[in-house]
């Protein structure tokens, strides 16, 4: 299933979370970012469209300034942010430029998402980038966001792409193999749920635990992302991003996952 879904998938949203691009120690995991670029690569090559929705600004900038990390002060955490998402950037240049492919970068908000013209904008920006070549990297704008404009995770931002996007495909990377029964971290005898069709019923059946330390949304976001791709017709991956070369396994069906259905 999930290897059909990706090769019949023309325009595919990847959405990164900040535990699948920090290493154990919270530092940005580079050698995983240069390992996934080269398989992104592969599937341009081979005529996909991708856009990006990466998290990690905040960890890169801890990679950068650590000693910034007792700081829980608003203005701290968004000037982090700030000087993360240059950081980010910087890796996701380097990584891509391995392959001579560039990168474009998008900060977006909710209220992006609500105003018609700027939502044409975003639309038109992310066309142009993707049909000239050039992989799209959106994140939250966490510089400027405030509690009442945020979006709050990049699982929802990144459903929201996806939507806006017109995109075949939404592969969430995370840090666990897909929805469990109940949280795997706490309970190793979690069964995973490889194919979700109804995500209310789902919701009744499981048990969603904690996030962790880098993790802002957790399942319950996840879900959300999901019910919000699927509705419009888009099925969604929850993959685990941290197992080798995730998006080649994934094709060659090594790599297992949850799959949810779009609603027809
Ligand atoms: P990210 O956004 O970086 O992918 P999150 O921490 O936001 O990661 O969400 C994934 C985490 O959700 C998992 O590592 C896991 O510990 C936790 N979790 C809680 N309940 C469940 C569940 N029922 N199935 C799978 N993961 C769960």
């Amino acid at each position: 299933m999930i290897t059909k879904l990706i090769a019949d998938a023309r325009k595919i949203v990847i959405k990164l979370g900040s535990n699948t691009l920090a290493k154990a120690d919270g530092t940005i995991n580079e050698p995983f970012m240069k390992e996934f670029a080269a398989q992104c690569v592969d599937l341009i090559r081979e005529g996909k469209q991708l856009v990006l929705v990466s998290s990690g600004a905040q960890v890169a900038g801890l990679s950068t300034l650590d000693r910034w990390a007792r700081k829980k002060d608003i203005h701290y955490r968004q000037a982090l942010c700030a000087i993360g998402q240059v950081e980010l950037m910087d890796y996701w240049r380097n990584a891509f430029g391995d392959h001579r492919v560039h990168i474009g970068q998008l900060l977006l908000t909710r209220e992006d998402f609500q105003d018609d013209q700027r939502t044409l904008n975003m639309r038109n920006t992310i066309f142009t980038l993707v049909d000239e070549g050039v992989i799209p990297i959106i994140n939250e704008n966490d510089s400027v966001s405030y509690e009442e404009i945020k979006i709050g995770d990049n699982d929802n931002l990144s459903a929201l792409t996806a939507v806006l996007w017109s995109a075949d495909l939404l592969i969430l990377l995370s840090d666990i193999d897909g929805v469990y029964d109940k949280n795997p971290k706490e309970f190793p005898d979690a069964r995973l749920i490889e194919e979700v069709s109804d995500i209310e019923e789902l919701k009744n059946s499981i048990t969603i635990g904690a996030t962790n330390s880098f993790g802002t949304g957790g399942i319950a976001t996840k879900l959300e992302a999901a019910v919000k791709v699927t509705s419009y017709g888009t099925p969604m991956l929850l993959v685990n991003g941290s197992r080798s070369r995730c998006i080649e396994a994934l094709r060659t069906g090594t790599q297992t996952g949850t799959v949810f259905l779009a609603r027809d």
